[in-house]
């Protein structure tokens, strides 16, 4: 547990000053440099749930302090694309499966549903699992369900609602044919529906909650309701977000209904621009895989100020990756990242981003030891500015994502004394290619502790583990008979890794 103040006159009117003393590293916000760095030994004081002091000794009253010797004290990780329902209920089932002519994600919709009477779990389990790592901020993007804005707020997180709304649904035939099926009024119940879940989440009482404006799919919203959505995002100050080139499937569908790449029609229909991200942004028209002749996707991107929420695993996990996140970066695109599903880990999601990003790129393999006419490249230092300034920049929260005085405390720190850490040289490269979310010791959002000693104090994991695992086999048992999964059960579809034998008698 974290100390706890004993000046209950201080508790009492909220004017609790804590300290952290000596922290061995820091990671500071130098807002001349626009950069962030490193410092040693620095405290960093906060009261009311912001900082007010980040640098040498704090002279000020304190009322609680924390012995910073042997921690590294981190911003809090925004994670910027998350959808909670759909997640840990696939846990285990579909990682190893593939689909050649469609990505996954067109077909597990409609064949493995998330049911109604987990979602609340699933929603506490996700995120619980993500403060643990070190997140303080993330973007649920997810079809709304009674409760859901109350356990959002009582997961001590603070998050933006992202209320799902689409003008079309997406149906697989027999594995094979993707068919859209366009909703008789476009879509615009689901986006009213969306607009007042949008409003209860700005005047939720917990005031941890924001809201976001994000039609679901480039490809399933009609013109109209793109339109009006993006216009209601600039009116109300509200992040947009959609997805968009996420599949070449969704690529080759554009070029079809438009003669363009799914960016380039975003462009003309005025989509791009700062507070605007296009979710995954992988099949830009430059992909090698596209062998498309065009090569405006990436500059109007960075010229707009578009960003672009990058999710390296789950596309990873079926063969797929941007080309490459190192380009988008050194060509001046913002990048946030995100899960999108499981794991719930950003750490894992920033370590397999470097790993993705080297793995595609056709000159950026880390920094240059030699000469080279490489003048840029991706490291610990420029993940760590994706996952926290980057997605504060998309979110237009300059208060977010930074370590410096008149930003919000949040922020976590890190056991350097613990093994996956030692020796620490850079504890950055440590934390992220080695140690990952096991050396995250305690969380903070807001000023006040959601994980101590690596335990999450706002929820119950446990508890909505167990919930999660009791819905799984029914889910599974589900499957077979669904029209699109041609009558194959799920042990059909997605066999277990190995079989299961018959024990000798
Ligand atoms: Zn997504």
């Amino acid at each position: 547990m974290p100390d706890q103040t004993d000046d209950s006159k201080a508790s009492a009117t909220g004017r609790t000053v804590t300290c952290i003393r000596q922290a061995d590293w820091l990671v500071a916000w130098n807002g001349e440099r626009n950069a962030i760095e490193y410092l040693r030994g620095a405290d960093m004081a906060f009261r009311d749930g912001a900082i007010i002091h980040v640098g040498g000794h704090f002279a000020g009253r304190v009322d609680h302090e924390i012995d910073g010797r042997r921690l590294l004290v981190v911003p809090g990780l925004i994670n910027a694309h998350y959808h909670s329902t759909v997640t840990m209920i696939r846990k285990g089932v579909t990682q190893d499966a593939c689909n050649y002519l469609l990505p996954a994600f067109y077909q597990n919709v409609n064949v493995l549903q998330s049911p109604a009477a987990v979602k609340a779990a699933a929603t506490a389990f996700g995120i619980g699992r993500l403060l643990k790592g070190g997140t303080a901020t993330l973007v649920d993007w997810t079809a709304p369900y009674d409760g859901w804005l109350d356990t959002l707020a009582s997961s001590g997180a603070r998050v933006y609602a992202a209320p799902f709304f689409t003008s079309a649904e997406w149906s697989v035939t027999d594995h094979r044919l993707l068919q859209y099926h366009w909703l008789a009024d476009g879509g615009h119940d689901l986006f009213d529906k969306a607009q007042a879940v949008m409003e209860a989440a700005e005047a939720h009482p917990s005031g941890r909650l924001s809201a976001m404006v994000a039609p679901s799919e480039l490809e399933c919203t009609t013109p109209d309701l793109l339109r009006q959505s993006f216009e209601l995002a600039r009116q109300t100050g509200r992040p947009f977000h959609i997805h968009a080139a996420e599949s070449a499937r969704e690529f080759t569908e554009f070029v079809a209904r438009h003669g363009m790449s799914p960016v380039q029609w975003a462009a003309e229909m005025g989509l791009l621009g700062p507070n605007s991200a296009i979710g995954h942004g992988i099949y830009l028209d430059h992909h090698s895989q596209l062998r498309w002749p065009t090569r405006r996707d990436l500059s109007l991107l960075a010229e707009t100020g578009t960003t672009v929420t990058h999710c390296p695993t789950t596309f990873a996990m079926h063969g797929e990756g941007m080309e490459a996140l190192s380009d988008y970066l050194a060509a001046g695109v913002n990048v946030a990242l995100g899960n999108d599903t499981f794991p719930h880990d950003m750490l894992h999601e920033m370590k397999v981003a470097v790993l993705v990003s080297r793995l595609r790129s056709g000159q950026d393999f880390g920094r240059a030891t030699h000469p080279s006419a490489q003048t840029w490249s991706l490291g610990a230092g420029e993940i760590l500015r994706a996952a926290t300034v980057g997605a504060a920049d998309y979110l237009g929260r300059p208060d977010l994502g930074r370590l410096a005085p008149g930003c919000q405390a949040d922020f976590f720190t890190v056991d350097l004394s613990h093994p996956d850490m030692m020796p620490v040289h850079d504890p950055l490269r440590s934390l992220i290619y080695c140690a990952g979310d096991r050396a995250v010791r305690d969380v903070y959002v807001g000023g006040r502790p959601v994980v101590a000693q690596g335990e999450v104090l706002s929820l119950d994991l446990g508890e909505h583990a167990a919930t999660l695992a009791g819905a799984q086999e029914p889910m599974c048992a589900a499957v077979a008979g669904k029209p699109d999964a041609a009558g194959r059960s799920a042990a059909e579809l997605w066999p277990l890794s190995l079989p299961i034998a018959n024990p000798a008698p």
